[in-house]
């Protein structure tokens, strides 16, 4: 049963067509970027290796969705021969404010409560709608799903995800702590627990989901009990282009001296911190770490900084669930860079964590134990792949389960 899953933005659609009849394979994935602009394009690639790409205007998402599907079915670099076999198609979808405890099939109902939560996530959810809809447009019969990256999150207790704020505010707004990368944390969470042969409702478990964005959760008996993430994904851990815990004292006075708008203190936080806005060097690990190697001491500090900040949360999470069993590297970072895991899981003796700096070094994109046979506490490096949990979802969801 083949599945697609897609991932809208605003002038964008990140698409995935995945076999899910028995191990799950990928058919072909891309990208059509630049939508609503002068010239769009479209970047595809199948299982073959082989690239197509198009360039030509691609005025809504409802042109991008038909550019996507006539790339999958297309004659010679296509996968499928017709649109039949498409099955389902599975949505990523940035916030499900407080509706959605768990990936849903898509109905009025669903649409509504996603169309509700806009003002929480205005760049994102409304642009997941358009793919929706374009979806409806196109293929008016075919199954939808909406997979969250907030409703692993919703377990947290309101001591988790309440701001010390007037209470009226949570009431007016919905003004609380949301969570993101939800799909990562569970994901990586109970593939570590098969692995491992445990059962994840008797563990307790810190997943560090470290990629371009970045947020660690506390996981107890298979529940989030705590993320780093908040009401937007700027709060908790250092990360590319987001400055992570701020104080917003700091923001205010940035804000007066430097003449920033809403929107530019916004563009501010988001885009011009993090690893990238303090070295002035990048925001990718790999340059950081080889700009580091050759003395720059700025490119030091930002690693140090960067791995200062994870320990901070797992000493955090640890005291939340007094206690740990299994803390997980996972993301572009947590899964690639040797570097970042000696930095942030050496001298945690205190927490029972012995770490294997040799078995450390050289493992990239594989799930493996890195902590050494007499730990306590296990570290385990894990990739994450937030598209197959949103095929694995869309495919229990049609199946009715
Ligand atoms: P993600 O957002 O999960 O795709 O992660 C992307 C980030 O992973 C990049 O920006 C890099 O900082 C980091 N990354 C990928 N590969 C490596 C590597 N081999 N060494 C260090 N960092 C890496």
């Amino acid at each position: 049963m083949n599945i697609l899953v897609l991932n809208c933005g605003s002038s964008s659609i990140k698409y995935q067509l995945l076999e899910m009849s028995g191990e799950p394979q990928v058919l072909a994935k891309g990208i059509v970027e630049r939508i609503g602009l002068s010239m769009g394009c479209l970047a595809h690639k199948n299982n073959r290796d082989e690239k197509y790409e198009i360039e030509q205007p691609v005025p809504n998402h409802t042109v991008g969705i038909q550019l996507v599907l006539a790339a999958l079915t297309d004659k010679n670099h296509g996968v499928i021969s017709s649109l039949d076999e498409i099955k389902a198609v599975g949505h990523r979808v940035a916030h499900g404010g407080e509706y959605f405890t768990q990936s849903v099939l898509l109905d009025a109902d669903a649409i509504a409560k996603i169309e509700a939560c806009c003002d929480l996530a205005p760049l994102h959810n409304p642009a997941h709608l358009l793919g929706m809809r374009a979806i409806m447009d196109v293929l008016p019969n075919i199954p939808q799903t909406a997979v969250f990256d907030t409703s692993f999150h919703q377990s947290m207790p309101a001591s988790s995800y309440m701001y010390p704020i007037p209470y009226r505010l949570y009431e007016q707004y919905k003004i609380r702590r949301y969570g993101f990368h939800g799909t990562s944390h569970k994901f990586v969470a109970e593939k570590a627990c098969k692995i491992l042969g445990w059962n994840i409702e008797e563990k307790k478990i810190i997943t560090c989901h470290l990629g371009n964005g970045a947020s660690i959760t506390a996981i107890k008996n298979g529940k989030s009990v705590d993320t780093s993430m908040g009401f937007t994904p700027v709060e908790g851990l250092m990360m590319g282009t987001r400055t992570g815990d701020l104080d917003l004292g700091a923001l205010l006075f940035i804000m007066e001296k430097e003449n920033l708008s809403v929107s530019d203190a916004n563009s501010f936080i988001n885009k011009k911190c993090g690893t990238n806005g303090f070295s002035e060097i990048s925001s990718d690990m790999r340059d950081l770490e080889a700009e580091a190697e050759k003395g720059n001491e700025r490119a030091e500090l930002t690693l140090q900084m960067y791995a200062h900040r994870v320990r901070k949360y797992i000493g955090a999470y640890a005291a939340v669930m007094n206690g740990v069993d299994l803390i997980i590297m996972t993301g572009g970072i947590g899964e690639n860079s040797c570097d970042t895991r000696r930095r942030v899981l050496n001298d945690m003796e205190y927490l029972g964590l012995i770490f294997d700096n040799e078995k450390n070094k050289g493992i990239r994109a594989k799930d493996e134990i890195i902590s050494k046979p007499e730990s306590k506490v296990i570290a385990m490096t894990i990739t994450t792949n937030e598209e197959l949990v949103i095929a694995m979802d869309t495919l229990r969801l049609v199946n009715g389960k």
